[in-house]
């Protein structure tokens, strides 16, 4: 299924790849969503780049069977820096488990950075009004907004710990303490006027619109606790989701998300921004 042109609206015209990155992600982190696409990816370039005292809990539905081959591969190739955790974003009770596994494992170290990555486009493209019933729209509010939003609530303890054990005085970053949604342009409301007729997809646009207040109520929230929460957009790349007519690579957009991610601050801190840096409107 083809994601949408609107994307290639945010390319660089001369299609320049983002700038060498010099990504410095540290301590405990979570990724879910990661047995393919772009969650796999920030997997993959995370354990590649972050310094030896990181480690990745890479979360997905499917640990052991044949959705978790690539992640369990990645796994094997860096001993020790990745810890595969089961989770399914949709399931209460799942991400209960994970938060109590995660738990025991970091200690008072806490968890540095959260990426809610793993989400659902839902019915398949066109996905115009006529196709989408309320069940799409329950599914995908239940994935793409119920989902994170949980999950922060329970590991927002260990986003407290993370930032507590952090020297007085230091600010807010990635590497202290933070929560990235993955979002989209299509989540903008100033921007649908030039984004619907490519893509409608109500439930998903609907469900990463309120997941963009998701993210400025938790900026809000945890602000006074030192915790960072921004939305990113990754570009319109070539997953399953995006279709093979995208025009970046996983490669390239978590590259350049990683870069922005290491960039991040304060005055980010309940920001939409995409792959490069480029702040987008709500
Ligand atoms: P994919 O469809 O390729 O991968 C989605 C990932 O999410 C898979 O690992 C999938 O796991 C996981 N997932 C889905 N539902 C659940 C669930 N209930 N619990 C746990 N994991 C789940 O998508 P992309 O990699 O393209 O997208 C990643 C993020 O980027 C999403 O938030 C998406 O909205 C966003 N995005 C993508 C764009 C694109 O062009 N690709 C553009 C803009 C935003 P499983 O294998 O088990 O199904």
């Amino acid at each position: 299924t083809h994601y949408s042109r609107a994307h290639t609206q945010l390319l660089q015209p001369d299609g320049n790849r983002p700038a060498a990155v010099n990504m410095s992600m540290e301590g405990n982190i979570l990724v879910t969503g990661t047995s393919r696409g772009i969650g796999l990816e920030l997997v993959r370039q995370l354990a590649q780049k972050s310094g030896g005292g990181a480690h990745i809990y890479a979360c997905c539905r499917e640990p052991e069977g044949a959705g978790g081959q690539a992640l369990r591969q990645l796994s094997a190739q860096h001993p020790g820096k990745i810890s595969i955790i089961k989770l399914d974003v949709a399931d209460e009770q799942s991400i209960s488990a994970a938060v109590e596994a995660v738990k025991q494992k970091v200690g008072a170290s806490g968890l540095n950075l959260l990426i809610n990555n793993a989400a659902i486009n839902k019915p398949a493209s066109p996905a115009s009004l006529l196709s989408t019933g309320k069940k799409d729209m329950m599914e995908v509010f239940e994935t793409n907004v119920a989902g994170p939003f949980l999950l922060t609530k329970m590991l927002h303890p260990l986003l407290q710990s993370a930032a507590k054990n952090c020297s007085a005085g230091e600010g807010m970053s990635c590497r202290r303490s933070a929560v990235i949604n993955v979002s989209t342009v299509l989540s903008s409301i100033q921007k649908c006027p030039e984004t619907f007729a490519m893509a409608q997809m109500y439930p998903y646009r609907t469900s990463k619109a309120a997941l963009n207040m998701l993210t400025c109520c938790q900026a809000e929230n945890f602000r006074a606790d030192n915790i960072l929460v921004a939305a990113v957009h990754p570009g319109w790349v070539r997953t399953d989701m995006g279709g093979e007519q995208a025009p970046l690579t996983t490669e390239d957009s978590v590259l350049g998300m990683l870069q922005v991610l290491s960039t991040l601050s304060s005055k980010h801190s309940g920001k939409l921004l995409d792959w490069e840096g480029n702040s987008i409107p709500w």
